[in-house]
């Protein structure tokens, strides 16, 4: 008998925390719906993509090893109408928006997946998977050319969205790769081509089309962690009919359970509306970088609610984003200069308080909210004994060790090495940038930190004035 960890992860399929169990001992297999690359991913989708970071980290603390796979959605409904648009190779298209991706996910220091596989890729998995649906007669062929999932056929359809089969138009069918709950029918496994389509087609066993979104995660997951896998996540978006008919696809063909876990995470909102390329309502990491905001900052953001949990996007909120990851960072230099009489058993009790609690939080379906407030009274507490120089050096170096490890998880303070100094022509063009914050001039402070960083050199504002440092070389 396998006994649970104890943590706990709130499963979409019971609609309860569970005791997580992995399926091999010591070993989690991850999949993580990846970007549709047709567009620069909004903070909203990075949302999902850091809380997914932040469950691997913690997985990894836990003392877990993660194979993590991240599927990239390069031909769907959405990215064959964007590079229509544009007259250009869907491949061409997509690629800018790719590479663009990657540039992100290293900006906002989102640990790389194990794979990156390309749904372009993948297609021989994908017609492979169709013709055993098909020879099990789980899919059929509709007059159009297509090729359709049956959801009658699979008595389970719903599980996972809760939806009720009695209300399903069974034999009706949905050809476009998104649609309401209300709208459950057959689904497209495989799309025949058609003139709209243009250049996005495969010549194949079955026939010259493209596959259907949800087909593509089930043959890719599959290819990469097996039929069976631990967890699965996304957006709270793609539990319907996404991951529904990933279920029903996979099972199908299988026989055997698909993934033992699934986690999906709210959504970032703009004034109480779900942030979305659709609703113009969205901010770009670029559009944040551009008006000056550090990535730090932008990631303590949008991981500071818990995943479950709704938020709205404010400019206020990042603010306090900003000061949050600044006291972090200012308490380390400040422990690197400590050198005070000692605190007795202060720090030693202060440390074990921070880290049960830290971790008891994170156990709790990584409950982030609780798990910052004891790291926030412990940088309290840790500066008030600093303040009272009471922090011997080799104490503010145990401190120093427990807030690098809890960064680990968090991945939140950036660079901190205070040791350099600095280029004469960067002096300078500090100097000019503190006299343009004086007279208002943002438009020029902005263009003279972005002249700094192409020299290596990050400067920030703080309360406590003016602190630069030199970009962290990876
Ligand atoms: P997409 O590129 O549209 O396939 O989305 C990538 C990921 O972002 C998916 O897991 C979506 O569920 C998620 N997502 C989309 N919009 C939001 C949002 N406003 N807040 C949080 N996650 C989102
Ligand atoms: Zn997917």
């Amino acid at each position: 008998m396998k006994t649970a960890t104890n943590l706990n992860l709130f499963n979409t399929l019971t609609r309860r925390k569970e005791g997580f169990i992995p399926i091999e001992e010591g070993k989690v297999k991850l999949y993580t719906c990846g970007p549709t690359v047709y567009n620069y991913a909004h903070i909203g989708n990075f949302r999902a993509f850091l809380f997914e970071d932040l469950l691997k980290r913690w997985l990894k603390h836990y003392g877990l090893e993660v194979t993590h796979v991240m599927n990239i959605t390069d031909v769907d409904d959405k990215t064959i109408k964007g590079s229509q648009k544009q007259g250009i190779p869907l491949q061409q298209y997509t690629a800018h928006y790719v590479e663009a991706f990657f540039e992100d996910i290293k900006v906002l220091n989102i640990e790389l997946a194990d794979f990156y596989p390309r749904a372009t890729e993948h297609i021989p998995e994908m017609t492979a998977l169709i013709k055993k649906l098909m020879g099990k007669g789980y899919a059929y062929r509709g007059e159009d050319g297509s090729i359709y999932f049956a959801i009658n056929k699979f008595p389970d359809y719903g599980k996972l969205s809760h939806i009720n089969i009695r209300e399903l138009k069974s034999g009706a069918r949905v050809r476009q790769d998104e649609y309401a709950k209300e709208e459950a029918q057959d689904f497209a496994l495989w799309k025949a081509w058609s003139a709209e389509d243009r250049d996005a087609f495969w010549e194949t066993e079955i026939g010259k089309g493209r596959p259907g979104w949800h087909v593509e995660c089930s043959a890719m997951s599959m290819r990469y962690l097996g039929e069976t896998f631990d967890i699965h996540c996304g957006g709270v978006d793609n539990i319907f009919p996404h991951h529904e008919n990933e279920i029903a696809q996979s099972e199908s063909a299988t026989g055997k359970p698909f993934a033992n876990y699934w986690l999906h995470n709210e959504h970032l909102l703009v004034e109480g509306k779900r942030m979305a390329k659709r609703f113009g309502n969205y901010y770009t990491l670029r559009d944040l970088l551009g008006k000056g905001y550090a990535p730090e900052a932008i990631r303590f953001l949008l991981l500071s609610t818990h995943y479950r949990q709704q938020f709205n996007f404010t400019f206020e909120g990042l603010e306090a984003a900003k000061s949050a990851v600044e006291r972090l960072r200012n308490l380390v230099w400040r422990l690197r200069e400590a050198n005070g009489v000692g605190s007795d058993s202060n720090v030693v009790d202060l440390v074990s308080q921070v880290e049960v609690d830290f971790e008891s939080a994170m156990n709790d379906d990584l409950n982030i909210g609780v798990a910052l407030a004891a790291l926030f009274d412990f940088v309290r507490d840790i500066n008030a004994l600093l303040d009272a120089n009471k922090i011997k050096r080799q104490e503010a170096e145990t401190v120093e060790k427990v807030i690098t490890s809890i960064d680990d998880v968090l991945g939140v303070i950036g660079p901190t090495t205070t040791e350099e100094t600095l280029p004469k022509e960067a002096e300078e063009l500090i100097r000019e940038r503190e006299e343009a914050r004086k007279t208002k001039n943002w438009k020029k402070a902005d263009e003279i930190r972005l002249q700094l960083k192409a020299i290596g050199i990050v400067v920030e504002d703080t309360n406590a004035g003016v602190r630069w440092r030199l970009e962290k070389k990876t």
